[in-house]
Formats: structure tokens, C-alpha cells, sequence
């Protein structure tokens, strides 16, 4: 009886793994299973990118997830600013990085990586998730990402590395992996990893070339090396795969830039973007400070001259962009229409850079050709769904919401996330 009753269960236990097996959805984790996410940043990938190049990881992950039109990112779509409003669920004008270099006025100074600006709080406005998830007891892990240097009151990621280019991806790959070899207690649930590839290359060859598919199919390989690891671990059903990039790219030339002194007299206007080690590069745009009459004068010179130009005072730019942090937004921003650089006629283009760009981002984050990528696949996602665009400040709550955190205030719209996730997000 007992015998007979014991080989009973036993065969229904493999009737449900047969079943369980047989479903293509996975089974969602139970509740035991605490929930983890992985954030996987690639830089510049276009979010056209994977439907014009071979990338099976990454079509996998879209066909087992969500993966919306396109993300639009913020303005300006820079690297700094797109992936610490994606960190943050803020618009620049509240987190404060508005360019990868922002000036302020209040410090008179400008953001520098090499003068330690990556581990100096006052640039780094706002909380990152990994800080709501440490100070809600949840462990996290960054293998690099712009902001995670920061100390906030006291808190860090649990693991944390200040950012070194050279670092070999497979290395990066590796030491993602080992964290998720601790035990339950002590392996992060929020991890992050960056790779800055797609966008060193296509900055090099320009969107649309060869280069541009051999760099996809690389990242694409160490996002598959990425969720074989915790497949092999048994925690891929528990993960929500987070794939973003923080722009996209459009093919520039030098046949095609705006030389802006040759268009107005810029003397005495402060434009940081001319002023870095190498002088004036070639810039989709340059933000101005200074006082009111030089500011008016440049504005009347440019306003008008060159139809590939737009020029914007403070005060007048567009609500959408959200841009006008208190100290750093400028007082006259010059935009170039995508495809278009700006630069000075000074420039020197002797060398190879930056006069063998091909690539550039930075335009109008509106634009189609700044369209970033978000997949994202794991219990939060429904399966194959391919919503409208959304946009980048909205990813910070999603990751709330599969941590289960209380978020920090945020730029991010609830019925947006509920939208991406099928209503699964916000949970309450
Ligand atoms: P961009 O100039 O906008 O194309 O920025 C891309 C570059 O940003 C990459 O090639 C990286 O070298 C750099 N970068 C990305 N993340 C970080 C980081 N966390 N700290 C310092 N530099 C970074
Ligand atoms: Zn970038
Ligand atoms: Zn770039």
C-alpha cells in the first residue's frame, strides 16, 4: 500500500515534469525562488540594429519577452546622461548629468572622468536602483555603469568597479557569472553589465556597415554566454533579463559639417564642447554659457543662418526634453539636425580622429535614429510582445517592481510600465 501509493506520486511528479517540460513559457518562480534581474547595457545599439543583422541571443530573449518598437531616450542622447536616467528613472534636468561632460555654474567647472568626476557625489544627482535595492536589503552588483562609482550616505553596491575600458568583455562576463555562485543569502538579485562595443565601432564605421554587424553579433554572443551561465545555475526562470542601450546612431561625414564662428562672432561664450583637451570635435550639439548680451548676440547671429541648425535659448526649449537642470543647463543650446556636425573652423582633422567618425549621437532624442533598444524577458514580461515606443525613465520603476522595492520618486509613469509589462508592473 505504502509502496504502490509512493510509486503513484512518483509517477505524477514525472508526468508534471514531462508537462512542465513540454510548455515553451517557463514556469513562473515560486515564491520561495526570490526574484533577480540583470541589467545588460549596449552602448549604441540602435534599436533597428538586431532586425538588420543576425543576433539570435538577443531575437531569443525578444521572443521570450517584451520588446517595445523602440525606447526613446532622453535628451540629450548622450551616453552619460541616457544611462543614468535609465539607473535613475529621472530626466536630466533633476539627475543633473546633461552631457557626458555637463558644466556648472554654481562649481565653475566641468565634469571630468580623469579628474575623478565618476567618484564625486556633487555630479550625480538623484538614486540610482542599486541604492534602493541596498537600502532595502536586497544585495547588488555592477559591473560598471555610469553613476555606480557613487557613495550614496554611506551606501554602494555591494560589488562595485570603478570603470576600466581595457576590461576584456569575457572577463566582465566571468565575474558576473561567479557573483551568482554565492549562496541565496549573498549573491546580488540586481546586477549590472556594460559594453561599450556596439557604439566604440559604429562610431568608427557608421550605422548600416559590416562593422556594425560584426560588433552586434559580438555583443550578442556575451548576452548569450550571459544567460547560459544562469541557465547552467538554475536562476534564468527567476530573472528578468533587462537588455538597453542608451541611443542610437546615424552614418555622419565630414563632408558634412557647420563650422559655427564662420556663422557668428562666439566670442566670449563659454561651450565646454570646444574647450576639452583636443579643442573643437566635430558635435551633433554644444551647449553655451555666458551673459545675457553675448548670449543674445550669438542666438540673433545663428538663429536663421543655416537651415541644419537649431538654435534655443534657455527658457525656450522644448518641455519634452527636460533638460534645464538649475546649474547646468544652458544659456544657448545649438543643435544639429541628425547626420549634421557641428564644429569650428579652427578644427583640426589632421589626425585620425575625429575626422574618420562615421557615426555620431546626440541629435534630438524625438528622432527615430536615436531610437534606443529594450528587450526584456523573465516573469515581469509577457511573451512575445512587441508594445509602442516607451520611454527610458520608465525602466527604473520596472526593476522596482520585479525587486519588489519602494521606489524613490522618479520621472517614470506607472500606466506606462503596467503597459510594457502587460499589467504585470506596478505590483502593489
Ligand atoms: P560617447 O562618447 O557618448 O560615445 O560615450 C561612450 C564611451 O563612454 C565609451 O566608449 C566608454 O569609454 C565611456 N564610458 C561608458 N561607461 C563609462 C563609465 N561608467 N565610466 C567612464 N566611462 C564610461
Ligand atoms: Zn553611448
Ligand atoms: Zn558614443
Amino acid at each position: 500500500m505504502r509502496d504502490s501509493n509512493l510509486l503513484f506520486r512518483a509517477l505524477a511528479s514525472l508526468a508534471l515534469l514531462a508537462l512542465t517540460a513540454c510548455a515553451h513559457t517557463p514556469s513562473p518562480p515560486a515564491a520561495s525562488e526570490e526574484p533577480i534581474v540583470l541589467m545588460i547595457g549596449l552602448d549604441g545599439l540602435r534599436f533597428d540594429a538586431i532586425d538588420r543583422w543576425d543576433a539570435p541571443n538577443l531575437r531569443a530573449l525578444a521572443a521570450r519577452g517584451t520588446r517595445p518598437d523602440h525606447m526613446i531616450p532622453v535628451m540629450p542622447s548622450k551616453t552619460f546622461t541616457n544611462f543614468y536616467s535609465l539607473a535613475t528613472g529621472l530626466y536630466p534636468d533633476r539627475h543633473g548629468m546633461i552631457s557626458n561632460a555637463p558644466y556648472d555654474r554654481r562649481f565653475d567647472a566641468v565634469y571630468s572622468n580623469r579628474e575623478g568626476g565618476a567618484q564625486d557625489p556633487r555630479w550625480w544627482g538623484g538614486e540610482p536602483i542599486w541604492i534602493t535595492a541596498e537600502t532595502q536589503n536586497i544585495r547588488s552588483g555592477t559591473m560598471f555603469w555610469p553613476g555606480s562609482e557613487i557613495e550614496h550616505d554611506g551606501v554602494r553596491p555591494s560589488i562595485w568597479h570603478a570603470y576600466v575600458h581595457e576590461m576584456p568583455y569575457e572577463d566582465r562576463v566571468a565575474e558576473v557569472l561567479s557573483w551568482f555562485d554565492a549562496s541565496a543569502g549573498q549573491r546580488p538579485r540586481l546586477a549590472t553589465i556594460y559594453f561599450d562595443h556596439v557604439d566604440t565601432i559604429t562610431h568608427r564605421a557608421g550605422p548600416f556597415t559590416p562593422e556594425e554587424g560584426e560588433a552586434v553579433a559580438r555583443v550578442d554572443a556575451l548576452v548569450g554566454a550571459l544567460v547560459e551561465g544562469l541557465t547552467r545555475r538554475g536562476l534564468i526562470e527567476r530573472t528578468n533579463i533587462i537588455i538597453v542601450s542608451d541611443h542610437g546612431m546615424v552614418p555622419v561625414s565630414m563632408e558634412r559639417r557647420i563650422a559655427l564662428d564662420a556663422l557668428a562672432d562666439l566670442d566670449g561664450l563659454f561651450i565646454p564642447e570646444f574647450a576639452g583637451r583636443y579643442g573643437a570635435g566635430l558635435e551633433p550639439l554644444v551647449m553655451g554659457y555666458g551673459d545675457g548680451e553675448i548670449v543674445d548676440r550669438v542666438y540673433t547671429a545663428l538663429n536663421g543662418a543655416d537651415d541644419r541648425i537649431s538654435v534655443y535659448r534657455r527658457g525656450a526649449m522644448p518641455d519634452a526634453w527636460h533638460f534645464d537642470h538649475p546649474d547646468r543647463g544652458p544659456d544657448l543650446l545649438v543643435l544639429a539636425e541628425p547626420g549634421w556636425l557641428l564644429t569650428l573652423s579652427d578644427a583640426d582633422f589632421s589626425g585620425p580622429w575625429p575626422a574618420g567618425m562615421h557615426g555620431a549621437h546626440g541629435y534630438d532624442n524625438r528622432d527615430e535614429s536615436m531610437g534606443a533598444t529594450f528587450i526584456g524577458a523573465g516573469p515581469i514580461f509577457p511573451a512575445g510582445t512587441r508594445p509602442a515606443a516607451f520611454e527610458s525613465v520608465d525602466v527604473y520603476l520596472m526593476i522596482a517592481c520585479a525587486l519588489g522595492l519602494d521606489p524613490a520618486p522618479t520621472d517614470g509613469d506607472p500606466a506606462e510600465v503596467a503597459r510594457i509589462t502587460g499589467g504585470r508592473c506596478p505590483a502593489n
